[in-house]
């Protein structure tokens, strides 16, 4: 099986109803190490961009047109550090997902791109208490198991649990980059908050590519 523009659409309404569910504990994580708007950035940015989808005069034809959608409204809607981190990653997914289905391999490009995105806009290393310590293991997840051959919602499933062992992880990390650098060693004993949220967009790929591709 493979993943489309039906499955981009409902990964995208999924993605914004977990920024919904997880906005109060988004705004407590960025709390304890930054400002406490993480959780209102992501839902005021989803929402937006269902709000634009809902809007849509055609349907999409590629994953890459939704992705496209998400990566604008996001960095017209969304202020603070996560607007642009975000929008870019979703800009280079969808240069990458043009097409009009995503294989194993296909998601491991789309993912790939999403984390070069984030690298080349916010200049994280892995280790650094950010949102690439989410993406980072997950893109490793999904490259592993394309190579065994697994399908897109297996590589999908395998990059959503180690985005969210890796959010987990953030906890003991020195925060290095972004407003929680400002904290020194009292960034140490709380998760990021971006970390969280990426770990979100993730599992609900999977959870999606699982209704729609099995
Ligand atoms: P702000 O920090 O401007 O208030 P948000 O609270 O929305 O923006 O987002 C904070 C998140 O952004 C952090 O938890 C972290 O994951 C991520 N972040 C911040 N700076 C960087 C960076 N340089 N590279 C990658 N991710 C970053
Ligand atoms: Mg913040």
């Amino acid at each position: 099986m493979t993943l489309g523009p039906e499955w981009a659409l409902d990964w995208t309404r999924l993605t914004a109803q977990a920024m919904t569910e997880h906005r109060a504990e988004l705004i407590e994580l960025d709390r304890q190490i930054g400002d406490g708007d993480h959780g209102e950035n992501m839902f005021r940015g989803f929402s937006a961009v269902v709000a634009k989808l809902d809007a849509l005069a055609e349907p999409p034809t590629t994953v890459g047109d939704v992705l496209k959608l998400v990566a604008t409204t996001l960095m017209s809607t969304v202020g603070g550090a996560a607007g642009p981190l975000y929008g870019t990653a979703y800009l280079r997914a969808a240069k990458v997902t043009m097409v009009d289905d995503l294989d194993g391999a296909g998601v491991v490009a789309m993912l790939e791109a999403g984390l070069e995105g984030i690298v080349v806009r916010g200049k994280a290393n892995p280790g650094e208490k950010t949102m690439v310590d989410a993406w980072t293991p997950a893109v490793a997840a999904a490259v592993a198991a394309a190579r065994d051959g697994a399908t897109p919602t297996e590589v999908l499933t395998a990059a959503a649990g180690a985005a969210e062992q890796g959010a987990k992880d953030t906890k003991d990390l020195l925060a290095t980059k972004g407003r929680a650098s400002y904290l020194g060693e009292r960034s140490i004993g709380h998760i990021d908050p971006g970390a969280t949220s990426s770990a979100l967009v993730i599992r609900a790929a999977a959870e999606t590519a699982a209704r729609v591709a099995g």
